[in-house]
């Protein structure tokens, strides 16, 4: 069981890079990809987990990114695997997103507490530091000053994009960030490509000129896909010659995912091993 997509509490995941692996390896996963988001800082902890559980480990993360072949932009996530955590292209990019990400957190704070018991100090109550923050912390913060039932509530009403309270945050463009996950020597996957119900979704053009770029895979199999959706994106990836990857993108108690809900074929995980610039750990 191949699970390439989850969230710890480097990101906005609820569970620590060790607790994650032991979970996974609870569940009978045999291979784990930890994918935080714009950021490798639980890639050390997962390690030694992976080591203790005998889990196979593919050090990865969730780049956010903005698709602008259409004019508009639209935000995408790329997943990265196995790519050198210092190369200084993509660490650039990864730095400055997660520094606007903290600026935008204020921003949406300050918003925030203009209607609701909710201070800076909240949101850093719910994360440790050097997390990548995102909307959930905020979720989280709200949840605690019992303003909202949980994650999902918080994101199905305030935390919606439109809503006076929402903020973007920069993102390198996906083009650019799919080059910089090559350089790095990484392998770029696009993450839930077809996800229509969180917002907007790229056309097919700009998934070909992704491919252009370097793009190696598509994941088809992830829960905010319909079976329809799937089988589009399935002709997609081999008329594009790019994997298919599917995955539970797991964030646990923070989100419905359960971890192996979506799956990926080990000859996939094999041509991304051979691929990426590091060794998967096994
Ligand atoms: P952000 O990147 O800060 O705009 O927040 C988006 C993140 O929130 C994504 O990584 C999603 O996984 C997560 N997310 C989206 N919807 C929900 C939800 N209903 N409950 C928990 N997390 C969510
Ligand atoms: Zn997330
Ligand atoms: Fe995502
Ligand atoms: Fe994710």
């Amino acid at each position: 069981m191949i699970d390439l997509h989850t969230h710890s509490t480097a990101s906005d995941g609820t569970d620590s890079p060790a607790r994650l692996v032991e979970v996974a390896a609870r569940a009978g996963i045999t291979t784990l990809a930890i994918t935080d988001h714009d950021t490798t800082s639980g890639w050390t902890e997962a390690a030694e987990a992976a080591a203790l559980y005998q889990v196979g480990l593919v050090r990865g993360a969730e780049i956010s990114a903005i698709a602008r072949t259409t004019g508009w932009g639209t935000g995408v996530h790329l997943l990265a695997y196995l790519h050198e955590p210092t190369h200084p292209d993509l660490l650039a990019e990864t730095e400055r997103t997660r520094a606007d990400r903290e600026s935008r957190a204020r921003r949406m704070v300050d918003l925030l507490a203009e209607d609701f018991p909710i201070t800076w100090e909240d949101l850093l109550a719910q994360t440790k530091p050097g997390t990548t923050l995102g909307r959930p912390h905020i979720a989280d913060a709200l949840v605690a000053a019992g303003v909202v039932r949980d994650r999902d509530e918080a994101f199905a009403t305030i935390l919606r994009p439109g809503t006076r309270y929402y903020v973007g945050h920069y993102a390198p463009d996906a083009v650019a960030a799919v080059r910089a996950i090559r350089a790095a020597g990484g392998v770029p996957v696009f993450a839930h490509p077809g996800a229509d119900a969180r917002g907007r979704i790229v056309p097919d053009s700009t998934i070909e000129e992704l491919a252009a770029a370097g793009l190696g895979g598509l994941e088809v199999d992830h829960r905010d896909h319909t079976p329809d959706t799937r089988r589009r994106l399935r002709d997609i990836a081999e008329s594009l010659d790019l994997l298919v990857t599917g995955s539970s993108d797991f964030h646990g108690a923070g989100k419905q995912n359960v971890i192996g809900e979506n799956t990926t074929e080990p000859e996939v995980l094999e041509a991304i091993a051979g691929q990426g610039a590091l060794a998967v750990l096994r």
